[in-house]
């Protein structure tokens, strides 16, 4: 899409994303104090003024280098740093390594891609592949790793990079990275226009080659499969080809289809339950509890206002959660179940009450996906909820959203921010709440009649916020 899509059609960064740009750059420049390398300079737009000048540095024997250009050919890349190690090169016993500096706690296996393609570079400008590369993270430490063992899968990248470059053309494959893209409202128009078959939830590329392979390329065709024959001939599990055949059935023609139905005690008192977290300041810090009695319901937010104030925003909520013993906490995903373990042991809390709570936890999405199929292209909360008509008060809400809403409140201190993410999460109990009431009624409980935005049968995974670091 960046080489060949239509600009137009691609989306702006979100203000989460800008965020996190910033917070990247800030990263950098706290390094770059630190370690005080050279700066590359060069006119605005000259990346051949700034490869000349880097060679130059290079030549020098610049211990670090900040900004470098490195080009051949048509490629180009500017590696945060490089470092003069002693080795083989055309610089006469020495040569440079490639670092880049990232705001993650950890390296992520794009991250050794985009490093051994500065090593490529290197090794174009420099005569030979320098041994190593390393990531420089947000806690300060250094992770350094062999490009050997990156570089036959780099070179299969590469090579299909090279190939769309030169006119392939991939097909779409529409899964739950694409939330993060900027371009998924063009791909996703685009395979909905197609009926393109990756639209099926839980299609994997590797089957999905398979069936295209296949011609079967569509919903459509993907439908009209037979399961046990599709099993044998993909080499997938009778009851996954089955999942697919029915996802893509349920696509095409819009009703969902109910595979048991689901029970629910009738209880005095139901809790629906979310937590939002932040893994930048490495706090959960809202716990949002929708309480619905026989009177009525009522939504309480239990807030880390900084995060120092976890452990206390944790605590009423357990005070909370154990006033009502009888209710059901229902929520969606594991998110939840997983966030209470942690914070329980992080704060120290008495080991007899939590496998209480626990024990009253349920999971809506796994009744959700072991009752039902919806024509849906996601089962993230969003996805579903928007399909049984539920709509956020904030159209641009996300988890990702709420982490920019929270964060930006701890910098600048404006309330309405803080009350902004209060507002989503207490969206997101309401339409646990809807889910369950949904689920309870049964096979006669109504979808809304189709979707009245283009892409409500899709949302990014509510529970999947871009980690701080993967830019
Ligand atoms: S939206 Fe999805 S399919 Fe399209 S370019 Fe982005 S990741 Fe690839």
């Amino acid at each position: 899409m960046e080489l060949h899509g239509d600009p137009r059609t691609k989306r702006g960064p979100s203000a989460f994303l800008k965020k996190l740009l910033a917070d990247g750059v800030h990263h950098e420049e706290t390094v770059y104090a630190d370690l005080k390398p050279v700066r590359v300079t060069y006119a605005p737009g000259d990346l051949a003024g700034g490869a000349r000048e880097t060679l130059r540095l290079m030549r020098a024997g610049t211990p670090l280098i900040a900004q470098g250009v490195l080009m051949y050919g048509d490629r180009v890349g500017i590696p945060d740093l490089l470092e003069l190690r002693p080795g083989a090169s055309a610089l006469d016993g020495a040569t440079y390594e490639p670092v880049e500096i990232k705001t993650a706690r950890a390296v992520k296996p794009v991250y050794r891609l985009q490093l051994a393609f500065y090593a490529h570079l290197l090794a174009d400008t420099l005569g030979s592949w320098p041994e190593l590369a390393h990531v420089i993270l947000v806690d300060g430490r250094r992770d350094t790793f062999t490009l050997a063992s990156v570089r036959e899968h780099y070179e299969t990248v590469l090579g299909g990079v090279v190939r769309v470059k030169e006119g392939e053309e991939p097909p779409v494959h529409i899964s739950s990275t694409c939330g993060e893209c900027p371009w998924e409202p063009a791909c996703l128009t685009h395979a909905e226009e197609t009926r393109d078959v990756s639209l099926t939830y839980g299609l994997q590329r590797r089957v999905a080659r398979y069936l295209r392979g296949e011609g079967i390329e569509t919903l459509g065709a993907l439908a009209a499969q037979d399961p046990v024959a599709l099993a044998a001939q993909a080499g997938i599990p009778p009851g996954q080809a089955g999942a697919l055949v029915l996802q893509a059935q349920v696509l095409e023609d819009g009703q969902p289809r109910w595979r048991r139905t689901v029970t629910f005690a009738d209880t005095p008192a139901e809790i629906f339950f979310d937590i939002e977290g932040d893994p930048e300041h490495d706090v959960l810090y809202l716990f949002g509890v929708l309480l619905r009695t026989p009177t009525g319901e009522q939504y309480t937010a239990f807030v880390a206002e900084n995060p120092c104030d976890e452990r206390r925003a944790f605590e009423e909520l357990l005070t909370f959660l154990e006033a009502y013993p009888a209710a059901p906490i229902y929520h969606y995903h594991d998110y939840e179940r997983s966030a209470l373990r942690k914070l329980a042991t992080r704060h120290g809390v008495d080991p007899a009450r939590t496998p209480q709570l626990l024990e009253r936890m349920r999971d809506l999405n796994h009744d959700l996906v072991s009752t039902a199929v919806l024509p849906v292209y996601s089962y993230s909360l969003k996805a579903v909820a928007k399909r049984l008509g539920y709509r956020w008060s904030h159209p641009e809400a996300s988890a990702a959203q709420s982490i920019f809403w929270y964060s930006t409140w701890l910098k600048t201190g404006e309330r309405a921010l803080l009350d902004l993410a209060v507002e989503y999460n207490a969206d997101d109990c309401r339409a646990t709440r809807l889910l369950k009431d949904w689920l309870a009624q049964g096979p006669d409980a109504q979808l809304l009649p189709e979707a009245s935005e283009p892409a409500a049968k899709w949302s990014q995974r509510a529970r999947s916020p871009i980690p701080a670091g993967d830019l």
